[in-house]
């Protein structure tokens, strides 16, 4: 069996170890350059591979194809392989049949990294034997080849659903649904969103599907379509007798006959996002059996992944924080909406047909500044310029953070 594997980063070169273990003929190749590291792991595996070229009979002549998540189906080489019938695969399509570990697959447009590390540390800090992969990390592939896990927790973007044919998560989480990465779904919103609901497509009655049942995408899903999984659904608003909910500052956990509350003071993760997070890796804690001490405690020492709503600094009383994960208007929003002093802005970026309307109130009740950073700043002036009084433009980071020490007074957030 002829294995073709384009794209030599971290999937690419996890797929070509696992499948040369496997017995595959495996060739690797990767339009761009490979990194020098991963070149030495193919040339020590005795692994055929190109870079800054596809070679056509090279590749044509495949028996199956592994694409990396960041190739769009659109590129040529991908359309040719289509066009030859010959099947285009994910990493974990591939990987998944060479372990029969129960795995946790988790997507969503926002949450899904935070998600993922919360349930791996909940997993591990019970002392399951449990990997963490995917998007983060060692490739699910890799890992695979190397280790005997007998759990996954694993991050998976909707590029890495969309080659899938036959995986299946036991448990599978989607944190939330939101505009995102529209260009690779030909502008249509619907096209990502059933490409986010895969993750539940293969899954039977003995799996089971955590959602977020505030998402109004997710909430629109379900009148037309239906799933096997036995569904959990977590929310900030409704409560359930099988699910997920926060009430009077408490979370409480529904599963298989079981509850289990906790005081959300005590949860270490803050803003109702991660609130949702935290529901969603607690309810499959609850699945996988651990004890509500266990939880507990996990719970109340994560502290919280870099760059998402990360307390970097405090000086001279004002508290800087880097969110520079926020890359939509939806993540935003919870940044915003978790932001309990007045705070400066620092905002931009290119523009990916951003609807900013949704923050209009936040920004008027918190923000006391906006620096643009980024290339397409005359919108976010256009659409903020008459709520917020201060608008500054700069061009490099350091130069925002300076003028932001230059805005603030104590008790401020920037
Ligand atoms: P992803 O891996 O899906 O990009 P991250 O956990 O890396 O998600 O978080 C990305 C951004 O989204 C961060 O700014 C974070 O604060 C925010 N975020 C995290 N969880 C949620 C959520 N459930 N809903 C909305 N935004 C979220």
């Amino acid at each position: 069996m002829r294995l073709v594997i384009l794209g030599g980063g971290e999937s690419g070169v996890g797929t070509a170890i696992l499948g040369k273990k496997k017995g595959y003929e495996v060739f690797v190749s990767d339009f761009g350059k490979i990194k020098g590291n991963y070149k030495e792991v193919l040339i020590i595996n005795g692994i055929a591979w190109e870079e800054e070229k596809h070679t056509e009979n090279l590749i044509l002549n495949a028996d199956v194809v592994m694409k990396s998540p960041g190739i769009p189906e659109k590129s040529p080489i991908v359309k040719k392989l289509f066009e030859k019938g010959i099947p285009v695969i994910s990493e974990i399509e591939f990987a998944a049949p060479f372990t029969d570990a129960t795995i946790i697959g988790i997507t969503g447009s926002n949450g899904k990294t935070t998600t993922t590390m919360l349930t791996h540390h909940l997993l591990k800090s019970a002392g399951l034997n449990v990997g963490l992969g995917g998007n983060i990390g060692k490739s699910f592939a890799w890992q695979i080849a190397d280790n005997k896990y007998d759990s996954y927790v694993l991050e998976l973007s909707s590029f890495q659903l969309d080659g899938i044919v036959n995986f299946k998560p036991h448990i599978a989480i989607i944190t939330n649904i939101s505009p995102d990465h529209l260009d690779r779904y030909d502008y249509k919103y619907e096209k990502y969103i059933d490409s986010k609901f895969r993750i539940t497509m293969n899954q039977t009655e003995d799996d089971y599907l955590l959602y977020d049942a505030d998402d109004e995408a997710i909430n629109e899903w379900f009148k037309t379509h239906t799933t096997k999984a036995k569904l959990i659904p977590f929310s900030l608003t409704k409560t359930f007798s099988e699910g997920a909910y926060i009430k009077n500052n408490k979370m409480e956990i529904k599963i298989n006959r079981e509850e289990l509350t906790m005081d959300t003071e005590y949860i270490a993760l803050e803003g109702k996002h991660n609130m949702k997070n935290a529901m969603a890796a607690t309810s499959v804690a609850k699945l996988m059996q651990i004890r509500k001490a266990t939880i507990r405690e996990s719970l109340s020492n994560f502290q919280g992944v870099e760059h998402r709503l990360e307390k970097v600094l405090k000086i001279q009383n004002v508290q800087y924080i880097n969110d520079s994960k926020a890359t939509n208007v939806n993540a935003t929003f919870f940044a915003l909406d978790s932001m309990n002093t007045p705070t400066v802005w620092i905002v931009g970026g290119v523009d990916k047909g951003n609807d900013y309307t949704e923050l209009m109130s936040l920004v008027r009740e918190k923000v006391k500044a906006i620096i643009c950073l980024g290339v397409d700043n005359k919108k976010i002036i256009d659409v903020f310029g008459n709520v917020v009084d201060i608008m500054v433009e700069v061009s490099t980071m350091t130069d925002a953070v300076k003028m932001a020490q230059r805005l603030t007074e104590k008790g401020d957030s920037v």
